[in-house]
């Protein structure tokens, strides 16, 4: 038994190497590598992937699973042994329904289509993406197929991204968000607009990152086992548990735009960085699932980043980076510009309260359009008549309309958004056990001091990995399952506080 475990750890490792060196050539083609390099890179990226798929597919891998049926049954539910046999067979039975024909075509298919998005998006020409969108659309309903007997069409695809998950489950929270949120965008639109000026100056690109660093290292994201480079998108990947990188995006005249995508992609970083090392090489070195790994990113850059103590600590040293700039800007009026909140076109600027709405525009489309009540030559007006409805605007053109998103461009269409949202449901719900534990994190935060919020989520959420799923997460550390209590209380405390609600 302790023979085939190991014959089982040596394949899986190679796996994830074939995997890790693909996320290299990524990080790369997405920072550093001249436009001259795309093709070679796209062959070599497919090639890369369809390996690992082969691999990991491998008729062997099966037969060791079920040979270790009893090992498993000997160790703990708990154990690293258990864990792995348990995700690797999950992994394994989804992964052998998706033929490796379809994933090289899905690969070569994406490469192609997300270039012609990048060239169509400056553009504003949605009629150059249609058919690449469409082709994107029909593969999408073919990896369904893969999995008949699902519920929803959609059900395969959320369940990619946040295990355990179905459309049902979704509309159902989601459903419930909205009725709490309307009102309350609703009565702060209705108010005098906050005065985002303080943060829209210019800002030397330099200190911004030096500015930003700083915070990150203060919180604990840890340069000796990561870096973080420029990107056009911001993104964390990993290459291994000791190199976890991040990369973000400068505007020389919003300061929010770099500072919060850094705060945000060094929380991705975090929970893979504190991860329990003994796991490299497996399945179990990864985020359980988007909407946990939102949680993180959007607890160390929305409620600790964009939090009231926070500034109370850094608005000083901030100052002094940019004392011209923000010499006669009061605490408090900072702070307002950072959390004002509006109606707005585009997701990734949207505030904390309207974010969510966005969210639910993109996820009911994309069930619109796997359950083929929408055609895709139709989506660029449901997209204007959704955000009409939900937001109260109607962008000029694609560009700020259905343009906007890569995903649906670099991938399959489904499961795509959802796990934002739930990120932001479930950071509250972690952050109120941190509370629990220690009452005194909020005091803490006003020093600058992270250590006891960073320790306690690395050793309830981070250490595990992929060893539980989201739902046996939630129960483990919070005692239930997602529901929006806690979350609907922050915003409502925070927004509050800001405006009349
Ligand atoms: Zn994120």
């Amino acid at each position: 038994m302790e023979r085939k475990f190991k014959e089982l750890r040596n394949r899986l490792h190679e796996v994830e190497d074939l995997r890790l060196a693909a996320a290299l050539l990524e990080w790369d083609q997405a920072t550093y590598m001249p436009p001259g390099g795309a093709e070679a890179r796209g062959r070599q990226l497919a090639l890369l992937s369809a390996l690992a798929q082969d691999k990991f597919t491998d008729s062997e891998v099966g037969r060791l699973l079920d040979a270790l049926v009893p090992f498993q049954e000997q160790h703990d539910y708990d154990s690293f042994e258990a864990s792995l046999i348990r995700k690797t067979r999950n992994d394994y039975e989804k992964a052998v329904r998706v033929p490796t024909e379809f994933v090289s075509r899905m690969n070569i298919h994406s490469t192609t289509s997300y270039q012609n998005w990048a060239n169509a998006r400056p553009d504003n020409n949605f009629k150059a993406v249609e058919d690449n969108l469409k082709k994107t659309l029909d593969m999408s309903r073919e990896y369904s197929e893969f999995f008949s007997g699902y519920e929803h069409i959609a059900d395969p695809h959320i369940d990619r991204s946040d295990p355990g998950m179905k459309a049902s489950d979704i509309k159902q929270v989601f459903g419930e968000l909205r009725k709490e949120l309307v009102p309350i965008v609703k009565a702060i639109v209705e108010q005098a607009e906050a005065d985002d000026r303080p943060v829209k100056q210019e800002f030397a690109e330099d200190e911004q990152l030096a500015f930003g660093q700083l915070v990150i290292e203060d919180f604990g994201y840890d340069f000796q086992r990561g870096r973080q480079d420029k990107t056009l998108h911001p993104f964390m990947t990993k290459f291994s548990l000791g190199d976890v990188r991040i990369t973000t995006r400068v505007k020389k005249d919003d300061l929010s735009e770099g500072l919060f995508s850094t705060l945000h992609e060094a929380g991705h970083g975090m929970y893979e960085l504190g991860i329990d090392p003994s796991f490299e090489g497996t399945p179990l070195a990864d985020g359980i699932s988007s909407g946990v790994h939102e949680s993180q990113s959007r607890t160390w850059e929305n409620i600790v980043g964009r939090s009231l103590g926070f500034w109370k600590h850094y608005y000083p040293k901030l100052q002094g980076a940019f004392r011209e700039q923000l010499e006669g800007v009061k605490l408090q009026d900072f702070y307002r510009a950072i959390n004002k909140v509006s109606r707005s076109l585009i997701r990734t600027d949207a505030d904390e309260v309207t974010y969510n709405l966005h969210v639910m525009i993109r996820f009911d489309l994309e069930l619109d359009l796997l359950e083929g009540n929408l055609e895709v030559k139709d989506l660029p007006e449901a997209w204007h008549t959704r955000y009409e409805q939900d937001l109260g605007l109607r962008a000029p053109n694609d560009m700020d309309g259905v343009l906007q998103d890569v995903h649906w461009y670099a991938g399959l269409i489904g499961g795509s958004f959802q796990g934002y949202t739930l990120g932001n449901i479930m950071a509250s719900l972690f952050y109120d056990q941190a509370l629990k534990a220690h009452p005194n994190i909020p005091e803490q935060i006003e020093q600058g001091k992270f250590n006891t919020l960073h320790t306690w989520l690395k050793d309830n959420l981070y250490v595990h990995g992929a060893k539980f799923t989201p739902d046996e997460l939630l129960n483990r550390v919070t005692g239930g399952p997602l529901h929006i209590g806690p979350y609907i209380d922050y915003l409502k405390s925070k927004y509050g506080q800001l405006y009349e609600l």
